[in-house]
């Protein structure tokens, strides 16, 4: 494939269709009213994400505001036998969201309020739908903020789904080491609690890490407890130039290597340079 046209143009293969059943449209329109579409327009969209991958739209769409609301939507599926497909903001780029059996998608991004700052221990529990920088507005006049930054403005179910990292990951790590605890409704319908607000248990396994980055196989998260940290005092940023990749790496090595606190670390090679000039017209 040479460019994205040609990869827009990929067609994804249609698995075992498990379609909607009309009777199920209809339980899902009772409870959810308008906030249950089968709009084409609605579906194309909740079908695809950033990837190349031609869209095989689900059946229906449901706008969950409440855990119950996902229960529910979870249980009627699996009385149906068909897929559900959580959606955050569909910024994922490996075709997460492709409907490629048919079914419902649960949106969450209605799902968007942060449910508790705990500034002293630096912890927040949110509803999945919340975005990082919806959270990061909330907390930052307690002088707080949630570092992982994947560069969209994703849900912080989707980046817990993916475990979704960025450049900040050089300091803060990755989703896996700052999601605390969990709300999950699993594949029957039931809610889960996983973790804690505490940094350590040893009791029973470790389930919160074995959902995230699980990508909405495993149950759909509907409240999320996450790390907090303070913000730094100051920051400054430096764009420093290399002969070669090698160079480039070795320092970078090094500067980890002696301790210095850098948050994130990017490195743009000819190429990227060249998309960059050719963007912003340099
Ligand atoms: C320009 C750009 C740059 C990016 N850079 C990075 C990067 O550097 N690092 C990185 O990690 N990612 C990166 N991404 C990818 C993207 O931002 C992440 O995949 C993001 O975490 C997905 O969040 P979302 O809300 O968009 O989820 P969606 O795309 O809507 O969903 C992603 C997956 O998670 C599942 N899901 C969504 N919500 C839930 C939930 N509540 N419970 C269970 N499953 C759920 C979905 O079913 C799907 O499988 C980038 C994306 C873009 C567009």
């Amino acid at each position: 494939m040479n460019a994205p046209n040609d990869l827009r143009s990929l067609t994804t293969p249609r698995l075992d269709p498990r379609p909607v059943p009309p009777a199920m449209v209809e339980a899902l329109k009772a409870r959810f009213g308008e906030r249950c579409s089968t709009a084409r327009a609605v579906r194309e969209q909740h079908g695809r994400d950033e990837s190349p991958f031609d869209v095989p739209p689900p059946d229906a769409v449901v706008y969950a505001l409440t855990t119950e609301d996902v229960a529910f939507t979870v249980a009627l599926a699996q009385q149906h036998g068909v897929p559900v497909i959580p959606f955050g903001v569909g910024s994922s780029l490996e075709g997460h969201l492709l409907a490629v059996q048919g079914g419902v998608s649960i949106d969450l991004s209605r799902m968007n309020a942060v449910l508790r700052v705990n500034a002293e221990d630096l912890t927040a529990t949110v509803e999945a739908g919340v975005t990082r920088k919806q959270l990061n507005e909330a907390i930052r006049h307690e002088g707080l903020f949630f570092p992982i930054d994947p560069g969209a403005d994703a849900t912080l179910g989707g980046m817990a789904a993916t475990r979704a990292s960025g450049t900040n990951a050089v300091r803060y790590a990755t989703m896996r080491e700052n999601v605390l605890g969990l709300a999950v409704v699993t594949a029957s319908g039931e809610v889960v609690r996983t973790g804690s607000r505490a940094r350590k248990s040893s009791a029973g396994y470790d389930l919160t890490r074995l959902f995230v980055g699980s990508e909405g196989t495993l149950g759909v998260m509907t409240e999320i407890t996450l790390r907090l940290y303070p913000l730094p005092e100051a920051i400054s940023a430096a764009v420093c130039h290399f002969p070669d990749i090698d160079a480039a790496v070795r320092a970078t090595i090094q500067i980890i290597q002696m301790g210095v606190p850098i948050a994130r670390c990017e490195l743009l090679d000819a190429h990227a340079i060249r998309a960059v000039n050719a963007h912003d017209k340099l």
